[in-house]
Protein backbone atom coordinates (compact mmCIF):
# COMPACT_ATOMS: atom_id res chain seq x y z
CA UNK A 1 0.00 0.00 0.00
CA UNK A 2 1.27 3.32 -1.51
CA UNK A 3 2.19 6.23 1.38
CA UNK A 4 -0.64 8.08 0.21
CA UNK A 5 -3.50 5.73 0.43
CA UNK A 6 -1.99 4.67 4.24
CA UNK A 7 -2.91 8.55 4.68
CA UNK A 8 -5.96 8.55 2.97
CA UNK A 9 -7.02 5.60 4.97
CA UNK A 10 -5.90 6.95 8.14
CA UNK A 11 -7.80 10.05 7.03
CA UNK A 12 -11.43 8.06 6.24
CA UNK A 13 -11.05 6.57 10.06
CA UNK A 14 -10.41 9.85 11.55
CA UNK A 15 -13.90 11.34 9.42
CA UNK A 16 -15.61 8.10 10.25
CA UNK A 17 -14.61 8.29 14.42
CA UNK A 18 -15.61 12.19 14.34
CA UNK A 19 -18.56 11.00 12.15
CA UNK A 20 -19.42 8.50 14.53
CA UNK A 21 -18.89 10.40 17.59
CA UNK A 22 -21.19 13.28 16.73
CA UNK A 23 -23.89 10.89 16.02
CA UNK A 24 -23.46 9.93 19.07
CA UNK A 25 -23.47 13.06 20.34
CA UNK A 26 -26.76 14.13 18.67
CA UNK A 27 -28.46 11.25 19.49
CA UNK A 28 -31.69 12.44 21.46
CA UNK A 29 -31.20 13.15 25.09
CA UNK A 30 -33.73 12.29 27.19
CA UNK A 31 -37.04 13.52 26.98
CA UNK A 32 -38.40 16.38 29.06
CA UNK A 33 -41.81 16.25 30.88
CA UNK A 34 -43.44 20.00 30.00
CA UNK A 35 -47.29 20.75 31.31
CA UNK A 36 -49.09 23.69 31.09
CA UNK A 37 -52.61 24.61 32.38
CA UNK A 38 -54.81 27.28 31.46
CA UNK A 39 -58.66 28.37 31.79
CA UNK A 40 -59.81 28.00 27.98
CA UNK A 41 -63.34 27.11 26.81
CA UNK A 42 -64.70 27.68 29.76
CA UNK A 43 -62.87 25.04 32.01
CA UNK A 44 -59.44 23.90 32.88
CA UNK A 45 -57.20 23.22 29.98
CA UNK A 46 -54.24 21.03 30.87
CA UNK A 47 -51.52 19.45 27.90
CA UNK A 48 -48.61 17.50 28.66
CA UNK A 49 -45.77 16.93 26.66
CA UNK A 50 -42.55 15.08 26.57
CA UNK A 51 -40.03 16.97 24.27
CA UNK A 52 -36.58 17.28 22.95
CA UNK A 53 -36.13 20.50 25.64
CA UNK A 54 -38.49 22.07 27.52
CA UNK A 55 -38.26 25.09 24.89
CA UNK A 56 -39.66 23.02 22.67
CA UNK A 57 -42.02 21.59 24.78
CA UNK A 58 -43.28 24.73 25.85
CA UNK A 59 -43.70 26.12 22.07
CA UNK A 60 -45.61 23.48 21.08
CA UNK A 61 -47.94 23.89 24.38
CA UNK A 62 -48.55 27.46 23.11
CA UNK A 63 -49.25 26.86 19.21
CA UNK A 64 -51.90 24.04 20.42
CA UNK A 65 -53.62 26.19 22.78
CA UNK A 66 -53.39 29.28 20.56
CA UNK A 67 -55.47 26.71 18.16
CA UNK A 68 -57.75 25.97 20.85
CA UNK A 69 -58.23 29.89 21.33
CA UNK A 70 -58.81 30.34 17.90
CA UNK A 71 -61.96 27.90 18.05
CA UNK A 72 -63.55 29.17 21.44
CA UNK A 73 -63.24 32.61 19.24
CA UNK A 74 -64.92 31.20 16.20
CA UNK A 75 -67.50 28.87 17.79
CA UNK A 76 -68.21 30.50 21.24
CA UNK A 77 -72.28 31.63 21.67
CA UNK A 78 -71.37 34.68 23.73
CA UNK A 79 -68.06 36.09 22.22
CA UNK A 80 -69.10 38.90 20.16
CA UNK A 81 -68.60 38.34 16.14
CA UNK A 82 -67.81 34.49 16.59
CA UNK A 83 -69.39 32.34 13.54
CA UNK A 84 -71.78 31.16 15.68
CA UNK A 85 -73.12 34.32 17.61
CA UNK A 86 -73.24 35.79 13.94
CA UNK A 87 -75.12 32.80 12.85
CA UNK A 88 -77.46 33.31 16.08
CA UNK A 89 -77.74 37.08 15.41
CA UNK A 90 -79.24 36.66 11.74
CA UNK A 91 -81.41 34.01 12.69
CA UNK A 92 -84.81 34.33 10.26
CA UNK A 93 -83.25 36.72 8.38
CA UNK A 94 -79.67 36.09 6.45
CA UNK A 95 -76.91 33.06 5.92
CA UNK A 96 -73.67 34.01 7.31
CA UNK A 97 -70.31 33.05 6.41
CA UNK A 98 -68.38 30.50 8.12
CA UNK A 99 -64.93 29.77 8.99
CA UNK A 100 -64.10 26.17 7.18
CA UNK A 101 -63.23 24.90 11.21
CA UNK A 102 -66.60 26.22 11.95
CA UNK A 103 -68.28 24.48 8.30
CA UNK A 104 -66.80 21.28 9.67
CA UNK A 105 -67.95 21.14 13.48
CA UNK A 106 -71.74 22.38 11.97
CA UNK A 107 -71.44 18.89 9.55
CA UNK A 108 -70.28 16.55 11.93
CA UNK A 109 -72.70 18.12 14.29
CA UNK A 110 -75.75 17.34 11.70
CA UNK A 111 -74.16 13.87 11.03
CA UNK A 112 -74.69 13.34 14.61
CA UNK A 113 -78.29 14.10 15.00
CA UNK A 114 -78.91 11.51 11.90
CA UNK A 115 -76.53 9.35 14.34
CA UNK A 116 -78.07 9.52 17.36
CA UNK A 117 -81.33 9.61 16.74
CA UNK A 118 -81.64 13.36 16.87
CA UNK A 119 -80.73 12.76 20.82
CA UNK A 120 -77.90 15.21 20.09
CA UNK A 121 -79.26 18.76 18.87
CA UNK A 122 -76.79 21.08 17.37
CA UNK A 123 -79.68 23.52 17.39
CA UNK A 124 -80.48 23.16 21.23
CA UNK A 125 -79.82 26.21 21.83
CA UNK A 126 -83.84 28.26 22.46
CA UNK A 127 -83.38 25.47 25.49
CA UNK A 128 -80.17 26.00 27.00
CA UNK A 129 -80.25 29.52 27.17
CA UNK A 130 -84.04 29.06 28.81
CA UNK A 131 -82.50 26.95 31.34
CA UNK A 132 -79.30 29.12 31.51
CA UNK A 133 -77.66 26.19 33.14
CA UNK A 134 -74.34 27.46 34.99
CA UNK A 135 -75.49 31.13 34.09
CA UNK A 136 -76.79 34.07 36.10
CA UNK A 137 -80.26 33.27 35.11
CA UNK A 138 -80.49 29.52 35.96
CA UNK A 139 -83.79 28.81 36.48
CA UNK A 140 -86.88 26.32 36.19
CA UNK A 141 -88.64 27.20 33.51
CA UNK A 142 -92.71 26.69 32.99
CA UNK A 143 -93.94 23.97 31.10
CA UNK A 144 -95.12 26.77 28.67
CA UNK A 145 -91.83 28.31 28.47
CA UNK A 146 -90.15 24.66 27.82
CA UNK A 147 -92.74 23.95 25.04
CA UNK A 148 -92.17 26.99 23.01
CA UNK A 149 -88.34 26.52 23.08
CA UNK A 150 -89.33 22.62 22.11
CA UNK A 151 -90.77 24.31 18.42
CA UNK A 152 -87.19 26.07 17.97
CA UNK A 153 -85.30 23.34 17.59
CA UNK A 154 -85.75 21.37 14.61
CA UNK A 155 -82.64 20.91 12.66
CA UNK A 156 -84.70 21.19 9.26
CA UNK A 157 -84.38 24.70 10.13
CA UNK A 158 -80.91 24.86 9.81
CA UNK A 159 -79.56 25.24 6.21
CA UNK A 160 -75.47 25.17 5.11
CA UNK A 161 -75.03 26.10 1.66
CA UNK A 162 -71.29 25.95 0.33
CA UNK A 163 -69.59 28.08 3.25
CA UNK A 164 -73.03 29.67 4.20
CA UNK A 165 -74.95 29.13 7.29
CA UNK A 166 -78.76 30.35 8.20
CA UNK A 167 -81.18 29.36 10.97
CA UNK A 168 -84.69 29.96 9.31
CA UNK A 169 -86.16 29.89 12.65
CA UNK A 170 -85.68 33.18 13.80
CA UNK A 171 -86.08 32.16 17.09
CA UNK A 172 -83.65 29.33 16.75
CA UNK A 173 -80.16 29.37 18.32
CA UNK A 174 -77.27 27.54 17.71
CA UNK A 175 -74.76 25.67 20.30
CA UNK A 176 -71.97 23.84 19.78
CA UNK A 177 -70.97 23.31 23.74
CA UNK A 178 -71.40 19.36 23.24
CA UNK A 179 -69.43 19.10 20.72
CA UNK A 180 -66.85 21.95 20.10
CA UNK A 181 -64.58 21.18 22.87
CA UNK A 182 -64.04 18.02 21.35
CA UNK A 183 -63.10 19.63 18.25
CA UNK A 184 -60.57 21.62 20.26
CA UNK A 185 -58.95 18.56 21.58
CA UNK A 186 -58.65 16.86 18.14
CA UNK A 187 -57.17 20.15 16.94
CA UNK A 188 -54.62 20.56 19.13
CA UNK A 189 -53.36 17.08 18.90
CA UNK A 190 -52.80 17.59 15.50
CA UNK A 191 -50.42 21.20 16.41
CA UNK A 192 -48.56 19.23 19.09
CA UNK A 193 -47.70 16.09 16.45
CA UNK A 194 -46.70 18.34 13.81
CA UNK A 195 -44.64 20.11 16.11
CA UNK A 196 -42.80 16.45 16.94
CA UNK A 197 -44.70 15.51 20.04
CA UNK A 198 -44.92 11.94 20.12
CA UNK A 199 -45.37 11.23 23.41
CA UNK A 200 -48.18 13.33 25.36
CA UNK A 201 -51.60 14.09 26.31
CA UNK A 202 -54.78 16.97 25.84
CA UNK A 203 -57.21 17.54 28.52
CA UNK A 204 -59.94 19.88 28.52
CA UNK A 205 -61.82 19.41 31.68
CA UNK A 206 -62.40 15.82 30.49
CA UNK A 207 -62.11 15.34 27.26
CA UNK A 208 -58.82 13.74 27.24
CA UNK A 209 -57.03 12.36 24.09
CA UNK A 210 -53.12 10.24 25.27
CA UNK A 211 -50.87 11.14 21.98
CA UNK A 212 -48.93 7.74 21.81
CA UNK A 213 -47.58 6.02 25.22
CA UNK A 214 -45.44 7.05 27.99
CA UNK A 215 -41.79 7.85 26.76
CA UNK A 216 -40.51 4.42 28.33
CA UNK A 217 -43.59 2.65 26.11
CA UNK A 218 -46.10 2.01 28.77
CA UNK A 219 -49.56 3.31 28.12
CA UNK A 220 -51.30 6.59 29.38
CA UNK A 221 -53.42 5.43 32.10
CA UNK A 222 -56.46 8.05 32.69
CA UNK A 223 -58.81 8.08 35.73
CA UNK A 224 -62.77 8.59 35.23
CA UNK A 225 -63.72 11.17 37.99
CA UNK A 226 -66.14 10.09 40.59
CA UNK A 227 -69.89 11.38 39.34
CA UNK A 228 -70.90 11.92 43.08
CA UNK A 229 -71.17 15.31 43.38
CA UNK A 230 -68.39 16.79 45.91
CA UNK A 231 -66.15 13.93 45.43
CA UNK A 232 -63.03 14.40 43.66
CA UNK A 233 -60.91 10.99 43.58
CA UNK A 234 -60.47 8.89 40.17
CA UNK A 235 -63.31 5.27 40.83
CA UNK A 236 -61.57 3.87 37.84
CA UNK A 237 -58.60 3.61 35.24
CA UNK A 238 -58.07 2.67 31.49
CA UNK A 239 -54.60 2.14 29.33
CA UNK A 240 -54.95 4.91 27.00
CA UNK A 241 -52.41 4.80 23.43
CA UNK A 242 -53.47 6.98 20.75
CA UNK A 243 -57.14 7.53 21.55
CA UNK A 244 -59.52 9.66 23.25
CA UNK A 245 -61.82 9.38 26.68
CA UNK A 246 -64.61 12.07 27.30
CA UNK A 247 -66.64 12.01 30.33
CA UNK A 248 -70.20 13.74 30.15
CA UNK A 249 -72.12 13.63 33.42
CA UNK A 250 -74.91 15.44 35.74
CA UNK A 251 -72.48 16.70 37.92
CA UNK A 252 -70.67 18.82 35.78
CA UNK A 253 -72.95 21.88 35.64
CA UNK A 254 -76.37 21.95 37.32
CA UNK A 255 -78.21 23.44 39.64
CA UNK A 256 -81.16 22.45 42.75
CA UNK A 257 -84.53 23.60 43.41
CA UNK A 258 -86.76 22.46 45.93
CA UNK A 259 -84.11 18.88 46.15
CA UNK A 260 -84.72 18.16 42.40
CA UNK A 261 -81.10 18.10 40.78
CA UNK A 262 -81.15 20.12 36.93
CA UNK A 263 -78.24 19.84 34.89
CA UNK A 264 -76.31 20.24 31.29
CA UNK A 265 -77.65 17.33 29.19
CA UNK A 266 -80.74 18.56 28.10
CA UNK A 267 -82.87 15.29 26.51
CA UNK A 268 -84.61 16.98 23.18
CA UNK A 269 -87.61 15.28 23.81
CA UNK A 270 -89.23 16.22 26.78
CA UNK A 271 -86.80 19.89 27.08
CA UNK A 272 -85.83 18.94 30.36
CA UNK A 273 -82.42 17.62 31.39
CA UNK A 274 -81.88 14.11 30.47
CA UNK A 275 -83.04 11.79 33.76
CA UNK A 276 -82.54 8.32 33.98
CA UNK A 277 -80.36 5.66 35.61
CA UNK A 278 -77.04 7.49 34.67
CA UNK A 279 -74.73 9.83 36.43
CA UNK A 280 -71.69 9.67 33.60
CA UNK A 281 -71.12 8.19 30.46
CA UNK A 282 -67.43 7.45 29.07
CA UNK A 283 -66.60 6.95 25.28
CA UNK A 284 -63.92 5.84 24.40
CA UNK A 285 -62.81 6.78 20.80
CA UNK A 286 -60.35 7.28 17.87
CA UNK A 287 -61.57 11.37 18.43
CA UNK A 288 -62.11 13.13 20.74
CA UNK A 289 -65.04 14.86 18.56
CA UNK A 290 -66.59 11.40 18.82
CA UNK A 291 -66.52 11.28 22.65
CA UNK A 292 -67.52 14.75 23.13
CA UNK A 293 -71.02 14.13 20.75
CA UNK A 294 -71.29 10.39 22.19
CA UNK A 295 -70.91 10.80 25.78
CA UNK A 296 -73.85 13.76 25.39
CA UNK A 297 -75.89 11.62 23.37
CA UNK A 298 -75.37 8.32 24.99
CA UNK A 299 -76.27 9.93 28.29
CA UNK A 300 -79.80 11.23 26.80
CA UNK A 301 -80.40 7.61 25.54
CA UNK A 302 -80.01 6.08 28.74
CA UNK A 303 -78.67 2.85 30.70
CA UNK A 304 -79.95 0.20 27.95
CA UNK A 305 -80.54 2.49 24.69
CA UNK A 306 -76.96 3.62 25.02
CA UNK A 307 -75.41 0.10 25.73
CA UNK A 308 -77.15 -0.90 22.83
CA UNK A 309 -76.64 2.08 20.60
CA UNK A 310 -72.42 1.87 21.46
CA UNK A 311 -72.33 -1.60 21.17
CA UNK A 312 -73.50 -0.85 17.40
CA UNK A 313 -70.75 2.04 16.56
CA UNK A 314 -68.24 0.57 14.90
CA UNK A 315 -64.88 1.80 17.19
CA UNK A 316 -66.63 2.91 20.12
CA UNK A 317 -66.57 1.77 23.46
CA UNK A 318 -68.09 3.17 26.88
CA UNK A 319 -68.13 2.71 30.10
CA UNK A 320 -71.72 3.93 31.29
CA UNK A 321 -71.88 4.70 35.49
CA UNK A 322 -75.68 5.02 37.47
CA UNK A 323 -76.60 6.26 40.34
CA UNK A 324 -76.33 2.70 42.38
CA UNK A 325 -72.56 2.99 41.72
CA UNK A 326 -72.77 0.22 39.02
CA UNK A 327 -70.50 0.43 36.00
CA UNK A 328 -71.31 -1.46 32.42
CA UNK A 329 -68.53 -1.73 30.35
CA UNK A 330 -68.66 -2.60 26.70
CA UNK A 331 -67.46 -5.47 25.23
CA UNK A 332 -64.17 -3.76 23.46
CA UNK A 333 -63.29 -2.48 26.59
CA UNK A 334 -63.94 -5.89 28.30
CA UNK A 335 -60.77 -6.78 31.19
CA UNK A 336 -59.26 -2.79 31.06
CA UNK A 337 -61.37 -1.09 33.29
CA UNK A 338 -59.56 -0.98 36.55
CA UNK A 339 -61.61 -0.11 39.38
CA UNK A 340 -60.26 2.54 41.90
CA UNK A 341 -62.73 2.97 44.14
CA UNK A 342 -64.84 -0.33 45.77
CA UNK A 343 -67.70 1.69 45.98
CA UNK A 344 -68.37 1.04 42.73
CA UNK A 345 -68.54 -2.26 40.48
CA UNK A 346 -68.54 -3.59 37.07
CA UNK A 347 -71.68 -5.73 36.74
CA UNK A 348 -71.94 -6.54 33.73
P1 LIG B 1 -71.08 17.80 27.40
O1 LIG B 1 -72.03 16.77 27.85
O2 LIG B 1 -70.06 17.42 26.43
O3 LIG B 1 -71.91 18.96 26.73
C1 LIG B 1 -73.01 19.56 27.37
C2 LIG B 1 -73.23 20.84 26.68
O4 LIG B 1 -73.71 20.57 25.35
C3 LIG B 1 -74.27 21.70 27.35
O5 LIG B 1 -73.66 22.61 28.23
C4 LIG B 1 -74.93 22.35 26.17
O6 LIG B 1 -74.16 23.45 25.77
C5 LIG B 1 -74.87 21.30 25.09
N1 LIG B 1 -75.96 20.31 25.10
C6 LIG B 1 -76.78 19.91 26.12
N2 LIG B 1 -77.63 18.95 25.72
C7 LIG B 1 -77.35 18.72 24.42
C8 LIG B 1 -77.90 17.84 23.45
N3 LIG B 1 -78.89 16.98 23.73
N4 LIG B 1 -77.40 17.90 22.19
C9 LIG B 1 -76.40 18.76 21.88
N5 LIG B 1 -75.82 19.60 22.75
C10 LIG B 1 -76.30 19.58 24.01
N6 LIG B 1 -68.35 27.84 29.48
C11 LIG B 1 -68.38 28.94 30.23
O7 LIG B 1 -68.69 28.87 31.41
N7 LIG B 1 -68.04 30.14 29.71
C12 LIG B 1 -67.69 30.28 28.42
O8 LIG B 1 -67.39 31.37 27.97
C13 LIG B 1 -67.66 29.13 27.59
N8 LIG B 1 -67.30 29.21 26.30
C14 LIG B 1 -67.29 28.07 25.55
C15 LIG B 1 -66.94 28.16 24.20
C16 LIG B 1 -66.89 27.03 23.41
C17 LIG B 1 -66.53 27.15 21.96
C18 LIG B 1 -67.15 25.74 23.98
C19 LIG B 1 -67.05 24.49 23.18
C20 LIG B 1 -67.51 25.66 25.31
C21 LIG B 1 -67.59 26.82 26.10
N9 LIG B 1 -67.96 26.74 27.43
C22 LIG B 1 -68.01 27.89 28.18
C23 LIG B 1 -68.38 25.47 28.05
C24 LIG B 1 -69.80 25.12 27.58
O9 LIG B 1 -70.67 26.07 28.02
C25 LIG B 1 -70.27 23.76 28.06
O10 LIG B 1 -70.50 23.80 29.44
C26 LIG B 1 -69.28 22.69 27.86
O11 LIG B 1 -68.97 22.66 26.49
C27 LIG B 1 -69.88 21.40 28.33
O12 LIG B 1 -68.96 20.38 28.09
P2 LIG B 1 -69.03 19.05 28.93
O13 LIG B 1 -68.02 18.13 28.38
O14 LIG B 1 -69.01 19.38 30.37
O15 LIG B 1 -70.48 18.48 28.67
MG1 LIG C 1 -68.43 16.49 26.39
Amino acid sequence: MSKFSKKSLLLALLVLLVTLFSACSSEPKELVQVENDTFILGTRGQIRVFAATEKKGNAAIDKAFTKIQDIEDTMSTSIINSDVYNINQAAGTSAVKVSPETLEVIQTGVQFYETTGGTFNIVLGSLIELWGIGKDWQKVPTAAEIAESKGNIDIQQLEVSGNKVMLKDAEMLMDLGGIAKGYAVDEAVKVLKANGIKNGFVNMGGDVYAIGTKPDGSPWYIGIQNPIIGATNAIMRMPLVDRSIVTSGDYERYFEENGEHYHHIIDPTTGYPARNELVSVTIISDTAIEGDVLSTSVFVMGLQKGLDFVEGQEGIDAILVTRNKEAYVTSGIKGQVEILDNQFKIVN
